[in-house]
């Protein structure tokens, strides 16, 4: 006998749903040492298991001390975020049986956070949208499992280097609504915790790491679905779609008339499907106590406001007063506000080039260089290459003054790329200048306009276009020094007179 799935046939598969996620987003602080020891956080691409003490190993009778740089940091995130920082904080034991944990516990925080509330405004598909926090809390990391299997047998290596290092844990409302929604708001958060240098935020090397809680309900129903949580995912992009897969199985079930269970399920990225790893009833009961070896923490408000001294412009601050300063468009601005450092060197350039040159100066991140940083990676800075602000600064000078063409000055940023040269020596020591002399540019398109009679013969016959054609003649004959609306209005001189 084979049994089947029992379908409902009377149900209707046409329903609308609204998909309903929240996120849990861990991330690596970039502390100098561990979170409650003085071992180096710093242990990547080292042996190992070489960077461990007995605190992070908790061995009895060790005492851990606060890191006060986390703590700042968490504090930062916060405030960068709108929480609120309670004046009264604590840590707390969680506790679990699992190889990751060599302690069998893990201190973090349960019930007094160091931030609470707050909220991040991101942009989807050009709509404005906000995302609120439930709570920020600060935590240590567990040690790295690396899974192995050689053949013979399946078995798991342990490196505690990370074990102890500082890790904030973020909890948002459950307020997204698509896979998109939930990638936007992680590009803002790593861009905001990279403006505050207090986290590189790469999922790709775990230092964001991302779970999510998905669920749908009947577009108009107020009360929440049954969540599932879904993990596994290492890059922004399988965080999208692995939400996307989640929402559809989750309609699927509904529409053949079966119920959704509360269950943790894990990511295949070969696959791009979900998988059920346990269900709620297997969940864990963490008895969660104060740790009673670290006092409580009392923030008062001035060292709240010292911790917020520190902070840097925010992206969004950053964007619309680039926008308002060097009257730049909303996508322009958002372009050279992409980064700290990218925002940094556009305006250092802009120093250098002196006043007036700021549109030059914006063109030339826009266009030129951030073409030629895509091509080293998608993250590229100016910093990795020979390129500096004072070689664009200086190029957007000789732009305005027209001493080279845009033609050239392509050529001469790509030199410099290569070099580390700087504009006017280059264009000096080549030969790049541009053709200024208007009589020798008339003479090449009198000499252009002689080798070419069939686009002088359209172009008489009333096709303008034609021009077009004899302009790059001209401009090529002059290997691209010659400025295009002068040419153009020397050959129309010679076209319409007739000679
Ligand atoms: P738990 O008690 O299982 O840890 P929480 O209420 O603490 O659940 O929420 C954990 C995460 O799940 C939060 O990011 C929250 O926004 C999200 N969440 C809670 N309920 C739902 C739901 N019904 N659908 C989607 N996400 C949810
Ligand atoms: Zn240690
Ligand atoms: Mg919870």
């Amino acid at each position: 006998m084979t049994t089947q799935a029992n379908v409902d046939y009377n149900v209707d598969y046409n329903v609308d749903y609204e998909a309903v996620i929240g996120l849990e987003v861990h991330i690596q602080l970039k502390t100098r040492s561990k979170m409650f020891c003085s071992c180096d956080r710093e242990y990547f691409d080292t042996e190992p298991n070489s960077h461990v003490c007995a605190i992070c190993l908790g061995m009895p009778g060790m005492l851990p001390v606060v890191n006060e740089q986390a703590v700042a940091y968490t504090i930062m995130a916060g405030l960068a975020l709108g929480c609120d920082i309670p004046t009264h904080s604590k840590f707390d034991r969680k506790n679990y049986p699992y190889p990751d944990l060599v302690k069998g516990y893990q201190i973090s925080q349960y019930d007094q956070p160091f931030c609470l509330g707050g909220k991040l405004d991101i942009e989807v598909d050009g709509e404005p949208r906000t995302v609120h926090l439930e709570r920020i809390h600060l935590e240590e990391d567990t040690a790295r499992l690396l899974h192995r299997d050689d053949g013979a047998e399946a078995y798991a290596l342990i490196d505690v280097n990370r074990s102890g290092s500082p890790l904030m844990e973020l909890v948002t409302q459950p307020d997204m609504h698509s896979g998109a929604e939930a990638s936007a708001f992680l590009h803002k958060l790593r861009r905001t915790m990279r403006y505050l240098q207090i986290a590189d935020a790469d999922m790709e090397k775990g230092q964001l790491r991302c779970d999510a809680n998905v669920s749908i309900r009947p577009r108009g129903q107020e009360a929440l679905g049954t969540k599932v949580e879904v993990k596994n995912m290492n890059s922004f992009r399988s965080v999208q779609r692995a939400i996307e897969f989640e929402i559809e199985r989750q309609a699927q079930v509904l529409a053949e008339g079966g119920r959704i269970v509360q269950e943790t399920r894990g990511y295949v990225d070969a696959t791009g499907v979900t998988v059920s790893q346990r269900s709620k009833e297997e969940a864990n009961d963490y008895r969660y106590f104060p740790e009673p070896d670290i006092p409580p923490t009392v923030l008062d408000e001035a060292t709240t406001q010292a911790i917020r001294a520190r902070m840097p412009e925010l992206p969004d601050a950053r964007r619309a007063r680039f926008e308002s300063e060097y009257s730049l468009s909303p996508d322009e601005a958002r372009t050279l506000t992409d980064s700290r450092e990218r925002s940094e060197d556009f305006e250092a350039a802009v120093r250098a080039a002196g006043g007036g040159l700021a549109r030059p100066v914006a063109l030339l991140f826009i266009g030129e260089v951030a073409r030629h940083l895509n091509e080293l990676g998608q993250e590229a800075e100016l910093s990795e290459t020979p390129v500096t602000p004072a070689h664009v600064a200086e190029l957007a000078g000789l732009l305005e003054r027209r001493e080279v063409t845009g033609t050239t000055a392509k050529e001469v940023l790509a030199i410099a790329f290569e070099t580390g040269e700087m504009p006017a020596a280059i264009v000096e020591a080549r030969g790049l200048k541009a053709v200024s002399d208007e009589g020798a540019i008339d003479e090449i398109a009198a000499r252009m306009i002689e080798a070419n009679p069939k686009a002088v013969e359209d172009y008489r016959s009333g096709k303008k276009s034609a021009i077009g054609f004899l302009v790059g003649q001209v401009m090529r004959e002059a290997k691209g020094r010659a400025d295009a609306n002068t040419v153009s209005s020397l050959l129309r001189k010679r076209l319409d007179s007739g000679s």
